[in-house]
């Protein structure tokens, strides 16, 4: 059970509602659109690695994701790219923006049997204009106090979070689908998390390290967010 707490957190991409499918989706695209030039693989690792530099620069998102495709059409294409691949680059990235908001399984009925009881907040990585824009896509915005959209999902970010918002962490429990930036930093700062794996996770996401800490006393793991109201106590 969980004791004591006051506010629950949520991450939004993959436990509020799908996307994950859709960069997959967004994936397979352009790697059919650069199939003449590079095989699956290669496309996949020069995307990833692009990636993983231009969220030093711009963050979580779309807008790593856009990039990456076009540096890495310019890496696999010996002459110039072509307007055409530049400009279905440009528009998988732009149907990313405007993805369906697919809220998960139980999502609503599990956030209104707790929002009276709990101060609910929204912290998810990525985008700002694309997160709260999601977010009012979404109708989900009433049930949450406050919505966080983090740079990173680090100890120090949720540090921040919750002296900012003036929350004690043994108070303070997260729920999301990603063990390294929504269950482990949280733990690491001396909050409580529950973890709700989704069927697909970014390789940038899944867990790497150690065997996972779930000791069903400060973290929990569920499969099915209906649970989460069972472990409220
Ligand atoms: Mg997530």
């Amino acid at each position: 059970m969980l004791y004591d707490i006051d506010v629950l957190a949520f991450d939004a991409d993959d436990t509020l509602w799908a996307n994950q499918p859709y960069f997959d989706q967004a994936e397979l695209e352009f790697q059919a659109l650069l199939s003449d030039y590079a095989d699956k693989e290669t496309l996949e690792r020069s995307l990833y690695a692009k990636q993983m530099k231009l969220l030093e620069l711009y963050g979580y998102g779309v807008k790593p994701l856009t990039l990456g495709m076009i540096e890495t059409a310019a890496e696999v294409i010996p002459s110039a790219v072509p307007g055409s691949i530049l400009n279905r680059i440009l528009d998988i990235g732009k149907e990313l923006l405007e993805m369906p908001i697919e809220i998960l399984p139980h999502i609503e009925e599990t956030l209104s049997l707790i929002a009276g009881k709990y101060k609910l907040i929204m912290a998810t990585k990525g985008d700002l204009v694309d997160q709260v824009r999601k977010l009012r896509r979404s109708g989900l915005k009433d049930y949450f106090h406050h919505v966080e959209v983090m740079s990173d999902k680090k100890p120090e970010n949720y540090r921040n979070l919750l002296r900012r918002l003036e929350i004690n962490a043994e108070r303070f429990c997260m729920v999301g689908n990603s063990y390294p930036s929504d269950i482990l930093p949280v733990v690491q700062i001396g909050g409580k998390a529950v973890y709700v794996p989704f069927h697909t996770t970014w390789k940038h996401e899944v867990y790497t390290g150690d065997a996972m800490l779930i000791d069903g006393r400060r973290v929990f793991q569920i499969d099915d967010i209906r649970k989460l109201n069972e472990l409220l106590f």
